[in-house]
Parts: structure tokens; C-alpha cells; sequence
């Protein structure tokens, strides 16, 4: 008898032509996961198990957190030539349970002696004389004991819900515009979700930011870089552009022409990554920066497709998921981002394009950002 963790995918994506490669990048990024554990994944039948581990917990834990996963069962395999040891090990799994259940056998082997309405009704005639805190419900049972009759015998009774999503990978690079607050970590998280792998860009305006709050960065990454794969973090020397704004440009814009320099950075950093898109943590009305007018000002100095997959959710939706995630802490210590110092008093809420197009002129921008861009320095988490 060998106890393992059966690993379900949603089917959904794996259809079509596509299915081998999907597959292997499913497999790829459980084995990441697993790294340490001392466990191994075998591929069997098409399915996916865990096995060989000492601690249940700590791999259902890391492989729930695998994009792509949709499920995973605690199972026990055993020979199923000797029918009476099934029914035990039945009885042993149901043991401690209370309320109504049903048996829900399988049979891939038909060869089997046995068919699988035979099975239910054997086994779960001799669950309930075992166990006389159950009761028969075939419909709406709370507890269902799954019994595969495959090359051996596979028993489970628990389903773990996973995070869900796909492989990531599998839908290409996009390039996370990462501060240090609440929301950024969540929007790439959340795009990492749906395959895609994560590049991030933070900006740093050393000394009016401190090492502490680029250190508090990398620590967000490193939180994402579980699920995300691995992350590489470029960050940016932002101070020179944040004094040339602020000494030469009307207060009221301030911010806005800080966040198209940061687009247009985080745009060449995105090509030179491979990414198809930019990720931010944007929401409507969120801040002045973040109107929809406004959004049009920093929007339009980009020319690839700029996710925002926060624009409709509330401040509390997102803490929500922060805290499910585990960013929520981190991204609460108080360390300043590169946004909040300089900040304008009375910032415009309906910039006009063309103005702060005027407004930013003074600057020259293509040197400014060559320097930003020479600058860069990498680390990978
Ligand atoms: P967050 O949105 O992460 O909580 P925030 O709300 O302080 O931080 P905003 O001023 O709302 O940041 O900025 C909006 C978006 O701009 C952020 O979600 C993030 O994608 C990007 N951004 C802001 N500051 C930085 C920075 N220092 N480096 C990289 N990206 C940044
Ligand atoms: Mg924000």
C-alpha cells in the first residue's frame, strides 16, 4: 500500500492539439514546486501523482499553489487483486466520519471479476456495518469514498480545491509594473494565473527612497516567484527623472509625466524581455492618477496592450486576495515608494493630453531615459 497525491488539471485547457505541450509545462511547474520535498511525480494513465514524501501537508500546500492545478486528492494505492483489503482500507478511510456517504467505484480494468455497481454495493454494505455513524445517500452524499480499479486499486475520499488557472508559460511574457504597495504584487499574480510568466520593473529613487524599500520589493518578488516561477526584477534608477520633473514642470503634472516615463522604461524593458504586454495595478478613480483621463495621458505613450486586471475591483477586493496570496504584510510596512514622495498637492483629476504633452516637453526625454536605461540592474528571484 503506498499513499500519494493525486494531482487533477482542468481538462479544459488540455484539449486539442495542444494538449502534450500543456501537459509537460504542468508537469514542469509541479516539479518546481516540489523541489526539496523529496518527493517524486509519476505520469501514469495520463494522470499526474506525488509520491515518495514524508509530509502530506507541506506537498498538498506547494502543489495547490501550482498554476493549472485544479485539484489534488490524498489517495492510497494498493494491489486490487484481494478485494477484502480494499474494503478495509474503505473502512479504514471512512472510519472517522460522521453523516451521510456514498461508494463511487470505477472500473478501467474490465477484466476486473467484479463490476462496479457490484462494487459500491459490497463495499458500502460493509462501511456502514463498520461504521454505524454513516448513512447511504446516493444523490447528495456528504462524503464520497472513490474506489479506481486501474492497473491496482486507487482509494480517495478528500478533494482539495487548487488555485486553478494554467501553466505558466504556456501564454507567453508579459512585463509587471512592481511598487512596493498592495495592489501591483496582486495584478501580477493574478495574470501569472491565467500562464503567463512575470517580468518585473521597479522603480528606485535612492536616496528619497531607501535600500530598505527596494529590499521590500524584492521580497514581494520573491513571495510572487513561487507561484510566478521565478521572476527577474530590473530595477530602475528613477531619481534624476523624478528632480528633473519636479524642478522643471508644473506641479500639477507631476505625477502624470513621472508615470509616462515609467511606461515608456517599462515598454523597452518589455521588449527587450520578450513580453507582449505591460501589467499594472491600476483601478478606476483610485487615485488622481488613475481617472480615466488621466489613465488616457499615461496610456498613450505606450504602443502594446497594457493589462490592468484590478480596474473594477474595490480596495478591500483586492486586500482580499493580497492576504490570500500571502503579499498582504509585506506590502503594509511602511517603507516610501518612488510615487508617494515629490507628490503634488493639488494633482489634476482630468488632465488633457495634449497639455501634459506641452508640460513635458522641457525635458529631454530620450536622454533621460538612455540613462535610466543604462542603469538597470537585474536580479533574479
Ligand atoms: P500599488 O498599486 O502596488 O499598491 P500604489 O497604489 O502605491 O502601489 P500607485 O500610485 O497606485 O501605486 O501606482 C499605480 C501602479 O503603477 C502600481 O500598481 C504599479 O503597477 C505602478 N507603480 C507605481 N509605483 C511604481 C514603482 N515604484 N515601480 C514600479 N511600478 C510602480
Ligand atoms: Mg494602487
Amino acid at each position: 500500500m503506498k499513499e500519494l497525491l493525486l494531482v487533477r488539471y482542468g481538462e479544459i485547457f488540455l484539449k486539442g492539439l495542444n494538449r502534450p505541450y500543456f501537459f509537460r509545462s504542468l508537469v514542469r511547474k509541479i516539479l518546481y514546486a516540489l523541489r526539496g520535498t523529496g518527493s517524486s511525480v509519476r505520469i501514469h494513465d495520463g494522470r499526474i501523482l506525488v509520491e515518495g514524501f514524508e509530509d502530506l501537508e507541506t506537498v498538498t500546500d506547494r502543489v495547490t499553489r501550482v498554476f493549472g492545478v485544479h485539484s489534488v486528492c490524498p489517495a492510497v494505492e494498493m494491489p486490487k487483486e484481494d478485494f477484502d483489503a480494499v474494503c478495509e482500507q474503505g473502512i479504514r478511510m471512512m472510519q472517522d466520519m460522521t453523516g451521510t456517504f456514498k461508494v463511487e467505484a470505477r472500473r478501467s480494468d474490465k477484466r476486473y471479476p467484479m463490476g462496479s455497481p457490484e462494487i459500491n454495493a459490497e463495499m458500502g454494505h460493509r462501511i456502514l456495518e463498520a461504521n454505524p455513524g454513516l448513512k447511504v445517500n446516493l444523490h447528495t452524499p456528504e462524503h464520497v469514498l472513490n474506489v479506481e480499479i486501474r492497473d491496482s486499486a486507487y482509494l480517495y475520499v478528500k478533494v482539495i480545491p487548487a488555485v486553478g488557472g494554467m501553466p505558466v508559460g504556456t501564454n507567453g511574457n508579459a512585463t509587471l509594473l512592481l511598487s512596493g504597495g498592495i495592489d501591483s504584487p496582486v495584478a501580477g499574480w493574478m495574470i501569472a494565473k491565467r500562464g503567463v510568466q512575470i517580468n518585473a520593473v521597479h522603480f528606485h529613487s535612492y536616496p528619497y527612497t531607501s535600500e530598505q524599500a527596494r529590499e521590500k520589493v524584492l521580497d514581494l518578488a520573491r513571495k510572487l516567484s513561487f507561484s510566478c516561477c521565478g521572476i527577474k526584477v530590473h530595477i530602475v534608477p528613477f531619481t534624476e527623472i523624478q528632480l528633473q520633473i519636479r524642478d522643471r514642470c508644473p506641479e500639477e503634472y507631476s505625477t502624470l509625466i513621472m508615470r509616462r516615463f515609467m511606461m515608456r522604461i517599462a515598454e523597452k524593458v518589455a521588449r527587450q524581455t520578450e513580453s507582449g504586454a505591460l501589467i499594472t495595478g491600476e483601478s478606476i478613480g483610485q487615485v488622481a492618477s488613475q481617472t480615466m483621463e488621466a489613465l488616457e495621458v499615461t496610456n498613450s505613450v505606450v504602443h502594446m496592450p497594457v493589462f490592468r486586471p484590478l480596474i473594477g475591483f474595490d480596495k478591500s477586493e483586492i486586500i482580499d486576495i493580497a492576504k490570500k496570496i500571502d503579499t498582504y504584510e509585506l506590502s503594509s510596512l511602511p517603507y516610501e515608494d518612488c510615487c508617494t514622495i515629490f507628490t503634488p498637492k493639488h494633482p489634476a483629476t482630468r488632465p488633457k493630453r495634449e497639455k501634459v504633452e506641452e508640460a513635458e516637453k522641457i525635458l529631454d526625454a530620450e536622454a533621460l531615459i538612455a540613462a535610466a536605461m543604462e542603469g538597470i540592474e537585474v536580479v533574479s528571484v
